[in-house]
């Protein structure tokens, strides 16, 4: 009778593991073979979160987001779970992608099978150990990285295999702890059958953000962002500015998305011109027309917003670089980046703007110093002069903004008068940056 009881477990882990080694085609110890042979005599050149082979964004026009999620198991603070996060995505049915480490699995093996029964959430890797993903040893951030090939291996491997017991299949994406990688160690993975992703816009700065830091960086997304959260710090604001501003984001269109929806899309960083508006494509537009409307090359919005051919929709959303101001077309928006010798005074001038709808739009004042490279939306507004025949109601479908727009901005009502001669400012459409 006693034998049973021991031979039994023994039994099943051998079952166990011959299933694993059948489903997965090669064992680990086969990979790492490989690899080291492939990789072991290449010197990195690279060290960063931007290392070659690294997708950072979704590159798309449509209006969409991707919520990324880490959970660190680096020890403290960082072995816990955000129920209050976890909940309000469920509660809003808000998708997401959930990068977690092996080390946070052990030490929350519960809560991750219920997580990675939810079709709400994709499940992906961030590491066995939460190392920074180097072949040689480097650190990021005071935390040590994998030491050579072998050692990059595991820290894909391992937790992929941790995962793939639970779930059932293997993990696509991978994201290293401190979000840091040569390029050396970009292939090993991607041989491995893994996208690295990083993100386009650092949501909670290492959970380290208050609530409207929170919130000021998720308003800075762009249609394809994908923003890097923690689902690990209860004690963070983290929750508390994700209830205030996804909701917003959805007011203005926004979508969230899981980032296995839009594989094929997943791009590197990208530049964006130093000046540039938003552009609404409408019914009639054409590439060549609208270049040659704002002053730019079709090459130019072509390289901007990865167009491989000339076809464009209507209400597509187009990034337009900006280099004569002279022949903008108001009322829009320029996001300018700030450089060497700007003043809101001298960008005010250069784009005919006023400074008080600079301070407005930006939350700024007189008082404000600029940081080079610091983006400044600049309202080009339009003075409208009322002719007989006029209403409040037709100069807004003329202009394409809406009525309370045109009261807010010129302190009118619903009871206004208005009369031949009186000048209306029309505010610029409100763009999203
Ligand atoms: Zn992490």
């Amino acid at each position: 009778m006693r034998k049973t009881y021991f031979i039994l477990p023994i039994v099943l882990i051998c079952l166990i593991n011959l299933f694993t080694i059948n489903s997965y085609g090669q064992t680990v110890e086969q990979l790492r073979s490989e690899m080291v042979n492939k990789y072991r005599n290449q010197i990195p050149q690279e060290w960063s979160e931007n290392a070659t082979g690294v997708k950072n964004r979704i590159a798309t026009n449509e209006k969409i987001i991707a919520l990324t999620f880490d959970a660190c198991g680096q020890g403290g603070f960082s072995d816990g779970y955000d129920k209050k996060l976890i909940d309000f995505l469920i509660r809003e049915n808000i998708p997401a992608t959930l990068f977690i480490s092996g080390n946070w699995i052990d030490k929350n093996p519960t809560i991750f099978q219920e997580l990675s029964k939810n079709s709400l959430f994709e499940i992906e890797n961030h590491g066995t150990l939460h190392k920074p993903l180097s072949v040689n040893g480097k650190s990021a951030y005071g935390i040590k990285g994998t030491t050579n090939v072998t050692e990059v291996v595991n820290e894909i491997l391992l937790n992929e295999r941790k995962i793939q017991n639970v779930i059932g299949k293997k993990p696509k994406y991978f994201r290293s702890g401190t979000t840091f990688y040569d390029e050396v160690a970009v292939k090993i993975a991607n041989d491995l059958g893994y996208e690295i992703i990083n993100y386009n816009v650092l949501g909670d700065a290492g959970a380290t953000f208050n609530k409207q830091q929170i919130i000021n960086s998720a308003m800075n997304s762009t249609p394809g962002s994908i923003i890097l959260y923690h689902m690990n710090r209860p004690e963070s604001d983290i929750a508390d500015g994700l209830i205030e501003v996804l909701p917003r984001l959805r007011n203005l269109g926004y979508r969230f998305v899981k980032l296995e929806e839009y594989h094929n899309q997943l791009a590197p960083r990208t530049i964006l011109p130093s000046n540039y508006i938003y552009y609404n494509v409408v019914s009639g537009d054409s590439l060549w027309e609208i270049s040659n409307k704002f002053g730019t090359t079709v090459q130019d919005v072509q390289k901007f917003n990865n167009l491989k051919t000339n076809s464009l929709y209507v209400n597509q959303l187009l990034i337009l670089p900006i280099t004569d101001p002279d022949r903008l077309t108001p009322p829009i928006e320029v996001s300018h980046s700030v450089v060497r010798g700007d003043s809101l005074w001298s960008i005010s001038n250069r784009y005919k703007s006023s400074l008080s709808s600079i301070y407005r739009r930006n939350n700024l004042n007189e008082k404000s110093i600029l940081q080079i490279g610091q983006r400044i939306i600049v309202p080009v507004e339009i003075t409208h002069t009322v002719v007989s025949g006029d209403t409040l109601w037709h100069i807004g479908l003329r202009y394409g903004v809406s009525l309370q727009e045109i009261y807010d901005r010129n302190n009118l009502s619903q009871s206004s008068m208005i009369v031949v001669g009186q000048r209306i400012v029309i505010p610029s459409i409100k763009m999203h940056y």
